[in-house]
């Protein structure tokens, strides 16, 4: 008798112990806020939507770093030994150093926030001496890592995001939820804002040194010619090449951004009379870097 009622004590204490630490073990305190690792800046703009004053986010490739070839630092390695979860979005560097952070932090969540999103193929487009747009078979098979840049892609990686946040820190889920759904109207209205800027473009291709935009291209049935090949300036016999074919598209705008060369783009610019415009597709205030690739995509237009 005396054994079984210190047995029941022993389970109420347990079912206690699990009713104020919640269940699941990797949940946070509602005092404390949900830290989580995210790998570029406009990824940590995500989180930050989502979670506000209840969310503290590490970032791995600070602006100016290219995420093809970053590498963490020693004091990024604790910080992520610290956090929930780190949220993968599928950046090049992460496939290098994925399985280290792995071993390095058995215990932590890495998860995938690109599930659910059909990733496209990189196609190089080169013309045929007839003209004729003709896709790179060498680079065909290999898809593109930039899902952060269009709206649709985004909704469905934030979704992603959202539901993490809410199996990790229960106490918010409402407010995870309620953020979530302003969000995703706001990219609603960002997305009609750029159909109606671009409906009127009859000249549906732009060029980039790097290619960042393809997810764009895709959703506003536009094409993205890169300038970069194999992710290297072009040499001097392949920019006569790439001029050319910028003059056949009747190319306007070159998009560059920061992290990459601008050389190329210029040399390709004077020769076409176009102009170069330099947008971040890693800057903190994604809705802006979308609304200024559609505006510029829209006024060359004329
Ligand atoms: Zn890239």
């Amino acid at each position: 008798m005396r054994i079984k009622l210190k047995n029941l004590l022993a389970s109420i204490t347990l079912l206690l112990f699990i009713l104020v630490s919640g269940c699941q073990p990797a949940s946070v305190l509602p005092t404390e806020k949900l830290i989580l690792t995210v790998s570029i800046v406009p990824q940590k703009y995500f989180v930050e939507r989502l979670g506000g004053d209840y969310v503290q986010v590490n970032v791995m490739v600070h602006p100016g770093q290219s995420p093809e070839n970053y590498e963490p630092t020693p004091s990024q390695m604790v910080s992520i030994s610290k956090s929930a979860a780190y949220v993968l979005i599928g950046a090049p560097f992460e496939k290098v150093w994925v399985d280290k952070l792995k071993t390095a932090n058995p215990e932590l969540l890495f998860f995938d926030s690109s599930q659910g999103i059909k990733r496209i193929a990189m196609i190089a487009h080169q013309h045929d001496q007839n003209g004729e747009l003709q896709a790179d078979p060498q680079s065909s098979e290999e898809l593109d890592p930039h899902i952060w840049t269009s709206p649709a892609t985004v909704k469905i990686q934030v979704k992603n995001i959202a539901d993490l946040m809410k199996e990790l820190d229960p106490t918010h889920a409402v407010v995870y939820q309620q953020n979530l759904d302003s969000f995703l109207a706001d990219i609603d209205q960002l997305d009609q804002e750029i159909q109606t800027l671009l409906a009127p473009v009859t000249q549906r291709q732009f060029m980039v040194y790097h290619p960042t935009w393809g997810y764009f291209a895709d959703q506003y049935d536009f094409t993205q010619i890169a300038i970069e090949i194999d992710g290297t300036e072009p040499s001097a016999q392949e920019l006569a090449g790439i001029i050319d074919e910028a003059i056949l598209d009747q190319v306007k705008v070159i998009i560059v951004q920061p992290e990459f060369s601008q050389r190329s783009a210029e040399a390709i610019a004077r020769e076409i009379g176009g102009r170069v415009v330099a947008i971040s597709a890693l800057d903190y205030d994604w809705f802006s870097a979308l609304r200024t690739l559609a505006t510029t995509l829209a006024q060359s237009s004329n």
